[in-house]
């Protein structure tokens, strides 16, 4: 010991997994939120896979010193609640830390964002080890990021430190983000803007393969463009370079906010990483833009990759975060 769960909930599925003190994962799981049933359905379905992952080590929680949360959206990280969180519609101002340390008889729990946590997990046991100071992307349905200079994670007065998916990119005719600000970088890099950047394409008569996967039944999604991508299908492709560039624009920023040692790319929508040409292509359009922007020194000496826990980051991360603090409360 000590051991830690560690907790990531996402608008689909909720992971979690027993972390010990060097940050190896001795046993996980995977349920489903199922956001539509309501945040009871959700917690109910958390403590049963706590449940697993403990029975799976032959723990129970008295074997465990502290539980770390991670959720998406705007929230309140010392007050341990939700507060507006677009894909978890139904747990807008849920106190989950009071609850979780409730259930557990008063274990230690605390909360962090989800992509927070999985910049710390790069941090702490992942492609970041290196690094005194990152920038860390998570690209899925919304475009999370975190910020961790020395250690610390920058949450900001507000819990909004590292909001940078919500970055403006556009200031006229900006696309509609979920936030409900206008001419977000989520709004165009993210991967349900894909989605709906492909749909006005195909809508306005552009020629791809795409058309035929339609009227074969398929539905667009971003794994489709992405397969049509990797079969060279044009628009595809250049669809996914463009939320490259947009990323590449944004992270040109951040160079110059921070001037970090690293930045890092993970979530389910990184094309494949390292491993797939597009993949590849992704990151070396995104490094192109950062070239064509940023100022010299900044480009020639960060490093920009992909992170490398890929889906685990979250809920290893949230389980650091749960041993940073334990530790802290030990020393005080
Ligand atoms: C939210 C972030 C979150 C990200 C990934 C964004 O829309 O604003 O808080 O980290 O999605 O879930």
């Amino acid at each position: 010991g000590p051991y830690f769960v560690g907790v990531d909930i996402g608008g689909t599925n909720i992971k979690v997994g027993i972390v010990d003190d060097s940050g190896q994962t001795l046993s996980f799981c995977k349920t489903k939120t199922e956001v539509v049933k309501g945040v009871d359905t959700g917690i109910q379905n958390l403590y049963h896979a706590i449940q697993d992952v403990l029975s799976d080590c032959k723990f129970t929680m008295d074997d465990v010193k502290a539980i770390g949360i991670a959720t998406p959206g705007t929230m309140d990280i010392p007050g341990g609640k939700l507060v507006n969180p677009p894909n978890l519609p139904t747990w807008k101002d849920f106190p989950i830390r009071q609850v979780i340390c409730d259930h557990y008889s008063g274990k230690k729990t605390i909360l962090q964002n989800d992509a927070n946590a999985a910049a710390y997990g790069e941090y702490w046991v992942g492609g970041a080890q290196k690094a005194q100071s990152l920038v860390f992307w998570t690209l899925g349905t919304g475009i999370g990021c975190g910020i961790i200079i020395d250690e610390m994670i920058i949450e900001g007065r507000h819990s909004h430190g590292g909001e940078c998916g919500h970055m403006i990119i556009q200031m006229t005719n900006g696309r509609l983000c979920d936030s409900g600000q206008y001419g977000t970088l989520e709004a165009y890099a993210g991967a349900k803007s894909l989605v709906r950047r492909c749909q006005e394409q195909l809508d306005s008569g552009c020629a791809s393969s795409l058309n035929e996967r339609l009227q074969e039944g398929i539905k667009l999604t971003p794994l489709l463009i992405a397969q049509e991508a990797e079969q060279n299908d044009e628009l595809s492709n250049e669809l996914i370079m463009d939320s490259a560039m947009y990323l590449g624009v944004g992270t040109t920023t951040l160079m110059h906010t921070i001037d970090p040692d690293m930045v890092l790319f993970g979530g389910a929508a990184t094309f494949g990483g390292k491993d797939s040409v597009l993949g590849q292509r992704f990151m070396d359009r995104i490094r192109e833009e950062v070239k064509i922007r940023a100022f010299r020194v900044p480009y020639e000496n960060t490093i920009i990759d992909f992170a490398t826990l890929g889906s685990d980051a979250g809920y290893i991360g949230a389980a650091g975060c749960a041993r940073r603090a334990s530790l802290k409360t030990d020393s005080q």
